[in-house]
C-alpha cells in the first residue's frame, strides 16, 4: 500500500473511529475479485455449480451475499483470455457496487424506465438490465464519449435489447422533463474506496478535490432532477468515504427538494464486508397532485425523423420478393411481435414495443450511441448481420446455423482472424460461431474458410503466446 496522505487518514480516523487499525489492515490486504453471471444467456456454466466447463470452476470461493449470481474469485486470472467473457456470460464487478440489486429488488416491483446517468463502463447498468422487472426499459447515459462507446460495448455484449446507450451531459437529460420512474447515479466522486484496488488514485486525491467532487455531484443531481417523475426514486452512491461526498449531499437533497430519504445509507468498508468502500442510499421525489405519475405525458405525437418505422418497409421487401433476406428480417429474433423495427442508413433496428415511445422521444432529444438491438444492414444484395444480433438474447436459435469452436480456435477468432478449415458440411454464408454453446459473432463462410465479421475495434490485441 503506497503512503496514504496524512490528511485523508486525520479524516478518516475522525469518520471511522475505533475501526481504524482494522481497516488499515484491510487496505494492506488485497482486493477481492468477484464476477456476476448474466442471467440471460443460456445456462452459462456457472462456478458457484461447480460445472464441468464453467470459467474458473476452480476459482470459484463463495457467493455475494448482496447479490445474485454473484461470486468471489481466490485469484484474478486472466479474463482476456476466457472467450465467455467476450461473449456477455459474466461481467468483472467489484463486490461492494454490486448493493445496488438490494434497493432495486425492494422498491421497484413493476416494469419501469430507469436512467443510469453516469453509467460507463456498465457494472451499475448491466447489474439492473439482470435484475430490473421485465420490460422496463433501462436507458444507460455516459457523458463522456469514448467511455460511452465502452459502456455501449460491455452493454452490447450484455444483451438485454431492452436498453438505449446515450452520450449526453445531466443538464440535457434534466430539460427532457419528467420522464424516469428511477435514476442511478453512481457519481464521479474522489474515490477513497478505490484506494486498495487502484492506488493510483492515491494520488489524486486532495481535501480541495473532495470539496470539488462534492459540489460537482450536487450539481449533477441538480441537473437531472427535473428527469425524475413525482414519487421516482433517485438511489445516489459513490466509492468514497468522507461525509461531504455521501451523508452530507444526502441531507442537501432533502432540503433543497424536500426528498425524504428512504433507504438510509449503507456504507461498504473493507474491514468489515469482502470489498472495495461504497457508499449507497435513495431518496423519493415528493409525489404532487399537479403531476400525475404517469409516463406517456412527454411521448411525442408525430416524431420527425429519418427513420422509417414499422411494418411498411418489410412489407414492401416482402411484396416486392426483390430480396429474399429483407423478408426475413423478423425471423432473426425471438417474439418479433414484441418488436417494432426501424429503418435507417446504418440498417435494420429492433426496438422491443413496450420501449417504443421512449425510444422516439429520446432520439429527438437526446445523443443515441445504440438502442435495442442493431439487428444488421444490407450491402447490395447482401444482408450482413451485426454483431450485436449475436450478442443479443432476442437472437432466434435457428437464425443462422452455427459452427462450435475449440477454446483456441475461440481466441483467435476474437483476434479476428480468418478461420481456415471449415468443414465442407456447412452451408456456405453467415454462420454464427459459438463456445461452450455461446455465441461469439458471425463469420461468413466462403467454401474453404470463412471470414470474420468480428468488430474490429473490440478484437483482442495482446498476444496470446
Ligand atoms: N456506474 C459505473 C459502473 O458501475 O460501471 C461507474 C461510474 S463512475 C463512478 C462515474 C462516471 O461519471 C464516469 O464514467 C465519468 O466519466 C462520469 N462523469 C464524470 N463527470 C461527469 C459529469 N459532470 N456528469 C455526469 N457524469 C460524469
Amino acid at each position: 500500500m503506497k503512503q496514504l496522505p496524512a490528511e485523508f487518514i486525520t479524516r478518516t480516523k475522525a469518520l471511522l473511529g475505533d475501526e481504524w487499525d482494522a481497516f488499515e489492515q484491510a487496505l494492506n490486504a488485497g482486493s477481492p475479485t468477484s464476477i456476476r453471471l448474466n442471467p440471460f444467456k443460456n445456462s452459462p456454466p456457472n462456478p458457484l455449480r461447480g460445472e464441468q466447463e464453467a470459467p474458473f470452476r476452480e476459482l470459484g470461493v463463495g457467493p455475494v451475499p448482496w447479490a445474485s449470481n454473484a461470486c468471489y474469485l481466490s485469484e484474478r486470472p486472466s479474463f482476456t483470455l476466457d472467450p465467455l467473457f467476450h461473449a456477455g456470460n459474466y461481467y468483472v464487478q467489484e463486490a461492494s457496487s454490486m448493493a445496488l440489486e438490494e434497493l432495486i429488488r425492494q422498491h421497484v416491483t413493476k416494469p419501469v424506465r430507469v436512467l443510469d446517468l453516469c453509467a460507463a463502463p456498465g457494472g451499475k447498468s448491466t447489474q439492473l438490465s439482470s435484475v430490473l422487472p421485465e420490460e422496463s426499459l433501462l436507458v444507460a447515459n455516459e457523458v463522456i464519449r469514448t467511455r460511452a462507446n465502452i459502456l455501449s460495448e460491455n452493454l452490447t455484449k450484455w444483451g438485454n435489447p431492452h436498453t438505449i446507450v446515450t452520450n449526453n451531459d445531466p443538464a440535457a437529460i434534466g430539460k427532457l422533463g419528467a420522464f424516469f420512474d428511477v435514476i442511478v447515479v453512481d457519481a464521479p466522486c474522489s474515490g477513497e474506496g478505490m484506494f486498495r484496488k487502484d492506488p493510483a488514485s492515491i494520488a489524486e486525491w486532495s481535501v480541495a478535490n473532495v470539496q470539488l467532487c462534492a459540489e460537482r455531484q450536487r450539481r449533477i443531481v441538480a441537473d437531472v432532477w427535473p428527469a425524475l417523475l413525482p414519487g421516482g426514486l433517485l438511489i445516489y452512491s459513490t466509492c468514497t468515504y468522507n461525509r461531504e461526498e455521501n451523508e452530507e449531499n444526502i441531507d442537501w437533497m432533502c432540503s433543497e427538494f424536500g426528498a425524504p430519504v428512504i433507504e438510509k445509507p449503507r456504507r461498504f468498508l473493507p474491514h468489515r464486508t469482502k470489498g472495495e468502500g461504497f457508499f449507497i442510499a435513495a431518496v423519493r421525489k415528493p409525489s404532487s397532485e399537479a403531476f400525475p405519475h404517469h409516463h406517456h405525458a412527454h411521448d411525442p405525437q408525430s416524431p420527425k425523423n429519418k427513420t422509417k418505422s414499422v411494418g411498411a418497409t418489410l412489407a414492401v421487401a416482402q411484396s416486392s420478393a426483390q430480396s429474399s433476406a429483407q423478408s426475413s428480417i423478423t425471423q432473426l429474433i425471438k417474439n418479433p411481435n414484441q418488436f417494432r423495427i426501424f429503418e435507417n442508413k446504418n440498417g435494420f433496428t429492433a426496438i422491443p414495443t413496450t420501449g417504443v415511445a421512449g425510444y422516439l422521444l429520446l432520439k429527438e432529444r437526446l445523443k443515441i450511441v445504440s438502442a435495442g438491438v442493431h439487428l444488421g444492414e444490407m450491402k447490395g444484395k447482401d444482408f450482413i448481420p451485426s454483431h450485436s444480433l449475436a450478442m443479443s438474447c432476442a437472437l432466434s436459435s435457428n437464425a443462422f446455423p452455427t459452427l462450435e469452436l475449440d477454446k483456441t480456435t475461440a481466441l483467435n477468432y476474437l483476434k479476428k482472424e480468418a478461420l481456415q478449415t471449415i468443414s465442407p458440411d456447412l452451408p456456405k454464408g453467415h454462420l454464427l460461431v459459438t463456445y461452450l454453446g455461446c455465441p461469439l459473432g458471425f463469420v461468413k463462410n466462403i467454401g474453404n474458410r470463412a471470414n470474420n465479421l468480428y468488430p474490429q475495434e473490440w478484437r483482442i490485441r495482446m498476444s496470446l503466446a
